[in-house]
Formats: structure tokens, sequence, C-alpha cells
């Protein structure tokens, strides 16, 4: 059957060579399995008729039966629109045309019933339907399958323009469903079929294309879907297991000095019981003899540093030098400070290189690097050059991990001759369906509980007509000695448009908070570097109330006296940069704002955004809603992991269920057969071989 699925889809009847360039070209369609596996994206229930006067704004689709009255033209004669006067027993609505005109007068009469179907809009005042669906009662009952459930394919501007409609897919769909079902053959193992009750491959690729009922066409789906993912996961977990076989990990047996005097005299408070927990989790990988190739996952402020440190004092207490690299120079400056801070008056040598070090200093930290002397080195992706060489490096944390490339972090891994352990940082949660598929080779840990005392940040929604009062709030809290951030969106750092915003935005600001009684600073992407540092330096030496920023200062900068975060037109921002950027403030002591600005038109979708934010500080149940609402493709971090995320069928926002349910099935046929030898696994085997082809490495994503 692979010979003849792997057929040149050209060679199908109802295709051709033309159609096949076009089919190839627009929809990546090559041989017969591709077109098998196109599958539609919705479902239209032509089961139901409506009446005219039925129809509502909210209807999507609607099949109407009646005849059409009249035919008219209105428009410029350049720009010409063909309408018809369509009619039931409860009203009438008009229908468009653009184009085809000649056709459609030609193919159809007044006077004879038709059912007609699309989508209505009100144009003017009316319903209208534009390019609608027709065919006679005859026409219905004439289509070879009497399925009410109608699928829809995409397509794309140029197939329709060629004729190849939804409706032309699924014809030829059906021409080569005809011909292969004796040629598909099982690709899961009997048992797992029999075991959790799945429809067999043939039933569910013919269903999936002609459901005649939703039962049936839910029981297909399931099937595919669990197919997918628990491919993907099957691969996922044998090469995390091969990793762990192949790469041995230096052992960090002890807990020695450096940890236990940090522990007992410089740490003036408690850790959080998730603190406790991942730091558990992490020691016990230190001890296994496996590398560990972990990701902390927690909001913003709960902690992680502190646990990554004392991951790096563990490292040193066995006698291996730890590095931890930040994505921005502010970041690392600000963490090489911090942990300055916390060992003081322990013996650790401990250095920052950034692009910014002098050249001197370089070459001193470089020597001491390479004779051991230097135990600890924070820094940018200087760290990543190459005379950056370790005696003995046994720990690489990554901070904000998603900021570096697969490649970049890659590069750190090879700074040892033997893999160092692997930490890497995120305050950008990933629901847990996500990561397991994403970074399916790592083991996540999870930081879910902020240190006590911890104030939340009161979130508000204001429209843009109360700006006026929104800067008198300002003003009371500059006058109690805060100070606030205003932040625009950059959605791409050639738009022009948005920095007319950030200028407009920024002279507002200056209008409103005059000199010499309020000083604002500035900063966006298309400053040099060094106005940069130096516009936020003002800022975090408070010499400054007011920063106006796009997102630049999105990554985690600590400013605790700032207890105000205003961001504007919140609408076109992501959720989960909104609630980064919200990490922004509440890490002092007082009450800190969020303050969402937006104009009265939203979308749907923009609501919702800020319904969350305003009800749940919780950044994982906001990285839910985010998945559910934008899909797994557009969240932070998933395209540079190499991940094909076009699955075909299954949605990672929507199918969490299915997926773990699919990973646990996974695990347990590899824990009784790890390398799937055993006969009854042998389709297995071969969907494994295939999927490792494809699998680019996922064992390098950390
Ligand atoms: P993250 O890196 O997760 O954003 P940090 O490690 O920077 O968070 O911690 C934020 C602040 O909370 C720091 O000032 C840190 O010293 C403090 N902190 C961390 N853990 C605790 C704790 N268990 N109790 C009190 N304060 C803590
Ligand atoms: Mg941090």
């Amino acid at each position: 059957m692979q010979d003849f699925l792997q057929q040149d889809i050209k060679y199908l009847k109802g295709v051709g060579p033309k159609r096949a360039e076009l089919l190839n070209k627009e929809l990546g369609i090559y041989t017969f399995e591709d077109l098998l596996y196109t599958f539609p994206y919705k479902y239209i229930d032509k089961s139901r008729f409506y009446n005219i006067s039925e129809i509502d704004p909210s209807l999507t689709h609607i099949q109407l039966k009646g005849k059409i009255l009249s035919f008219r033209f209105e428009g410029s004669p350049r720009r010409k629109r063909l309408v018809a006067e369509f009619a039931d027993p409860t009203g009438s609505i008009e229908l468009v045309w653009f184009q085809g005109h000649k056709w459609i007068q030609r193919s159809f009469q007044t006077g004879v019933e038709y059912i007609i179907f699309g989508k209505p809009v009100v144009f003017k005042g009316r319903y209208n339907i534009v390019h609608p669906e027709i065919e006679t009662a005859a026409d219905q009952k004439e289509r070879d399958f009497n399925a009410s459930l109608q699928p829809l394919y995409s397509t794309t501007e140029k197939l329709k323009n060629n004729y190849i409609t939804s409706k032309t897919l699924h014809k030829i769909i059906g021409n080569l469903l005809s011909q292969v079902q004796d040629k598909v053959s099982e690709t899961l193992p009997d048992h797992l079929l029999e075991k959790i009750r799945l429809t067999d491959l043939k039933t569910a690729l013919i269903n999936i294309h002609f459901p005649r009922d939703s039962e049936i066409l839910s029981k297909a789906n399931y099937r595919l879907k669990f197919e997918e993912l628990f491919t993907i996961q099957l691969g996922i977990l044998h090469q995390k297991s091969r990793r762990q076989q192949s790469l041995k990990g230096f052992v960090f047996s002890k807990v020695g000095g450096f940890f236990n005097s940090f522990y007992r005299d410089n740490l003036d408070f408690e850790l959080t019981g998730a603190q406790k927990r991942v730091m558990k989790e992490i020691r016990h990988d230190l001890g296994s003899g496996c590398q560990m190739n972990r990701l902390m996952q927690g909001d913003v402020g709960s902690g992680k540093t502190l646990v990554a440190l004392m991951s790096m004092l563990i490292a040193l207490d066995n006698n291996f030098q730890a590095c931890m690299m930040a994505p921005t120079e502010i970041l690392a400056g600000q963490h090489f400070n911090t942990i300055t801070r916390f060992l003081s008056g322990l013996d650790i040598k401990i250095k920052l290189l950034t692009g910014a070090t002098r050249k001197k200093q370089r070459e001193e930290i470089f020597e001491d690097l390479q004779s051991g002397n230097l135990h600890l080195l924070i820094g940018t992706h200087a760290l990543l050059e190459d005379p950056v060489q370790f005696n003995n490096l046994g720990l690489v944390v990554i901070d904000e991990q998603h900021r570096f490339g697969v490649a970049q972090r890659a590069r750190l891994w090879k700074k040892n001759e033997q893999p160092p352990h692997v930490l890497v940082m995120t305050a950008t949660p990933i629901p847990r369906t996500l990561a397991m598929t994403l970074y399916g080779d790592l083991d996540v840990s999870v930081i879910d509980e902020l240190p006590p005392g911890r104030k939340p940040v009161k979130t508000l929604h204001y429209y843009d007509t109360k700006r006026l009062p929104m800067f008198g709030f300002l003003r009371e809290q500059i006058a109690l000695g805060r100070q606030i951030f205003v932040v625009y969106p950059l959605i791409s750092e050639s738009e022009k448009i948005d920095y007319k915003d950030l200028e407009d935005g920024y002279e507002g600001i200056t209008r409103a908070f005059p000199p010499p009684e309020y000083a604002v600073s500035c900063v966006h992407g298309k400053m040099k570097q060094a106005e940069k540092e130096l516009a936020m330096r003002y800022f975090i030496e408070g010499k400054t109330h007011i920063m106006v920023a796009t997102t630049v200062i999105e990554v985690g900068v600590d400013i605790p006296n700032a207890s105000v975060m205003v961001i504007e037109s919140a609408e076109r921002f992501g959720l989960s940069q909104l609630h980064q950027l919200r990490g922004r403030v509440g890490r002092g002591a007082d009450q800190s704002y969020c303050i969402l600005m937006t104009s009265y038109k939203l979308t749907t979708e923009a609501r919702k955004r800020m319904e969350t934010m305003v009800r749940t500080g919780d950044g994982f149940e906001i990285a839910e809603v985010d998945l559910k609402l934008r899909g797994p493709g557009d969240i932070e971090g998933t395209q540079q992991s190499g991940i094909p995320f076009d699955l075909k069928i299954a949605n990672l926002g929507k199918d969490g269920q299915i997926l773990m349910y699919a990973r646990n099935v996974a695990e347990r046929i590899l824990d009784d057969d790890p390398d799937l030898t055993r006969p009854e696994n042998r389709r297995l085997r071969r969907i494994f071989n295939k999927a490792q082809k494809t699998a680019f490495d996922w064992g390098m994503i950390s």
C-alpha cells in the first residue's frame, strides 16, 4: 500500500498535471497520501434549512430554500456587481456577485426553486450573501453521498481562481478513497486499537472525509488525533531515554560548605514550598549520573534566581564551575549584583562578562576560567564566544531561555567535553500540554507559589476616554514617591506607525507631566544600546518618574519602586506579553497597579484578553487561555523549537486531554519494550523510524 499511496498526485483521476502543480504549490500536496491526510478544517451542518425571517448576524452559515425573483446590476460600470433578489415565504434577501456575471445569468433562472448556501452579511441595512453556493433540489439529491455534514477544506485564492474549491477537493478525495480502500493498512498495533477502542485507520480516513453523522465523525477524529499525538510522544520519549543512556552526567554527590553556609548564614528568609520542591527535583537530577536537562517555569518574582543560585552552589561544592546566561546586559548585570550580594562573606570568585566588558578584564576572566580560579561566571551572549573556555564547567543556567535560539543554547552545551547539566528558566509559563510536546525531552519543574507577603497587582481596564482621570491617578502615585511605566506596542520594529504612537504618547506624557516638576525617560528599540542603557539607568536610580517605552523593557528588569504599569493600546498585545509587562511592577512592598488602556472597539478575542488579565494574576492560567485563543504556533518560543507545529489534525490548545493520554500510553509501551522489538509492536517500530527521520534533534532543545 505504501507504494500506491506514494504515487504522484497528478496520476489521480480528476487531477492531472496542471492541477497537480497547483496542489503542490498551494497546499503542499504531492502524493496520494498527502491528499488523503488533507483534513477538513470544519464541517457544516446541511441538514437544516433556515427561514429568511430567522437570519441574524451571529449565523456564520445558512442554508435557504427559495426562488430568485429578479436580477439587476449595481455599482459603477467599472465595478459592477450582479444582484439577485431571493425570496422564500418568510422574506427576501440579496445575493451578490462581483465576478462571473454572465455565467450566473446563464445558469440560474428566475422562478425556479434553488437551495442556496453561504454566510449572511449586513450591507446597507439588508442581509445579503456574497457569492453563495447554489444548487437545485435535484442536485442535492443526486450527490453521491447523502451526508448532511459537509466538510470544508482550506483553499487559497489561487486555487479558487483555478476552480479548485473546497468542493472540488472533496470530490477528488472521494475518487481517491474509492481506489484506496483496500490499500490502507493499519498503522497502530491491534492490541492498542482493542484496548483503547480506536476506530481502525481505513474507517477513520473514510469518515473524516465523508462523515454520516457527528458521532461517527468524532470517533474518526479521535483516532486520528490520538495517532498524531501518540507518534510525537513516542519519538520524544524514546529520544529522551536514549539521551539518558548515552550521555553520562557529572555526579554532584555532596552538598558541601558553600551551599550549607549560604543556607545557614546568608539566606534570611524561608524558601517557599515550591522552591523547596524544585530544589529537591534538581538535586535528584544532579546526583543521578544522568545529565540534567530541566526547565524551571515560574512567574516573575517567584524566586527562580535563588533556586538557580543554590543549584550552582552545589556544582561549586563538587569542584565544578557554573555559569548563568541572560538575554540582556541589564538583566545579566542585575543577576550579577543580586548574586554577589547573596554570596557576601563566602569565598567564591564571581565575574560578569558582557559585550561591554573591557579587554583587559576580559582577558583576566578568560585566564581565570581556564585555570579554575573563577567559580561563577554571569553574562550575556558573550559567554558563547570561543575564547570563553572553562576549566571544568558543571552546570549551565539559562535565564529567559526562549530569548535564545536553539543553536545558541546548544553552544553552551559544548563548553565542556562532557556536557554540563543544564537548567533553563522561563517566566513565560507554557501550559503543561505544550511543554510536553515542545520540550518533550526536558523535565519540567514548576514554581507555582510566590514568596509570602507579596501584594497581587491590581489590574484595571480603562477605555481611552478615561485618560485624564488616569493621569490624575499617576500624579497621586508620583506624589507618594512611586515610579511609573507607560508602554506602547511595538509589533514590528519597522512599523513607522508604532513609533508615531510612541512619539505622540511621549509628547502627551511630557505635556501632562512637565518639567521641572516631573522627569520622563524614554526607551525604544531604535535607540543605540548605550542610550537605552543610560535612560534605563536614570529610571532605575530614581532620577526620572516616568519611563515611556516600547516592549524593550519586557524582559526581567527589577525596579521595586515602580508601582504602576500603564499599557497603551493593550488590545494589540498578546496575553503572555501583557502578563510579562505586568510582572515589571509589584516587586516592592507597596500596592501596585496595572492599567490596560484600550479603545472602545474591541474584538471578542481582545475583550477576552482584557477580562482574563483583570481576573487573574496566575501566569499558568493565563498561558492556558492564551493557548486556547491563539493556538500553539504563536506562543513564544515555539517558532525556534524546530518541532513541526503544523499538526494535521490535533490542536495542542484543545486536545490537551488526548495528548496526556497518548503520552501515558506511549510511556507504558516503552517501559515494557524500550526499543519496540516485540512482534506485537512491529507497526510502532515503523512509525517510530519515520518519526525519527523527521524529528530534528529533539534532544538538543534545551
Ligand atoms: P524570578 O527570577 O523568579 O523572577 P527572583 O529570584 O528574582 O524571581 O525573586 C524575586 C525576589 O524575591 C528577590 O528579591 C528574591 O530575593 C526574593 N525571594 C526569593 N525567594 C524568596 C522567598 N522564599 N521568600 C522571600 N523572598 C524571596
Ligand atoms: Mg528573573
